[in-house]
């Protein structure tokens, strides 16, 4: 090696690493793998804790089905809205039980011979604390425009799942109508006079509509269980969640429920 070659070198790497030269590559790629040289890459290992827990529950998929015949099951024997609650609370079909969100089962507050039943979309994080549907800040809006239209005592509130979704996320089809027959016995136990419906997520499912809620609202619609044997006029009305961000639509949900209490107190009044 010439003298200076050594500094040389080292003053020629030092220009490369300066020009962001930092991989050292011959014009032909070398396959080390092939020669067995170096071990083939793992495939990437299955990180554990990304999983989802195992979950005793048949997935909300082509098994649905079969989680809706325990629920209607369950649902027919329950000859109270307490033992209803408590069939809900042991029941395991629905995957909202064990998406890790809901720590209860969350599902009625009112009174039991109400002649209006208010069904919403599902518990948020206030609700699966207390146990209790609409506590938190839009039950609380509701609780004033119920208050407001006359309505407070008469009402049973309830929503179409019974368990939080995580973040809060709307719930699926397939959670809603494992949860409907239970619904559905809950109107039958109330015989209520007619239901308001929260939201586009709760008038949708009940309605077996695919129409948003911003026409669905403010119109009478009939309700029926999915056996047929039940008929009630139903109003869907836009969630006061919604009406939390968007202020100004609240003089719509109030119009709506002048339409309920003016059909609910028609009903009232002497012929
Ligand atoms: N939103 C709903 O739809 N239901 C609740 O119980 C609470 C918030």
């Amino acid at each position: 090696m010439p003298p200076n070659a050594a500094a040389t070198a080292e003053s020629l790497l030092a220009f490369w690493a300066d020009a962001g030269v930092d991989a050292m590559l011959l014009d032909q790629p070398i396959d080390r793998i092939a020669a067995g040289r170096i071990a083939p890459p793992r495939a990437p290992e299955r990180k554990a804790a990304a999983q989802p827990a195992p979950s005793p529950v048949r997935a909300a998929g082509p098994d649905v089905s079969a989680a809706v015949a325990e629920a209607q099951a369950l649902a027919a024997e329950a000859d109270s809205l307490e033992a209803l609650a408590a069939a809900i609370a042991a029941f395991d079909g629905c995957p909202l039980k064990f998406e890790g969100a809901a720590s209860q089962a969350v599902v009625y507050r009112g009174d039991p011979a109400a002649p209006l039943m208010v069904i919403g979309e599902g518990p948020g994080q206030d609700e699966d604390r207390q146990g209790r549907p609409f506590v938190g800040r839009a039950g609380q809006l509701l609780d004033k425009m119920l208050a407001a239209a006359g309505l407070t005592g008469r009402v049973l509130i309830t929503n179409t799942v019974f368990w939080r979704p995580p973040g809060n996320r709307t719930p699926t089809p397939a959670e809603q109508a494992v949860c409907a027959p239970f619904v559905e016995r809950a109107i039958a136990l109330v015989n209520p006079k007619m239901l308001l419906l929260v939201g586009g997520a709760s008038a949708k499912a009940m309605l077996r509509k695919d129409e948003g809620i911003l026409s669905l609202r403010g119109r009478w619609h009939e309700w029926r269980s999915s056996d047929g044997a039940l008929e009630l006029p139903a109003l869907p009305t836009l969630h006061p969640a919604f009406l939390l961000r968007q202020p100004a639509a609240k003089k719509r949900a109030w119009s709506d429920l002048l339409t309920l209490t003016e059909r609910l107190d028609r009903g009232d009044r002497p012929a």
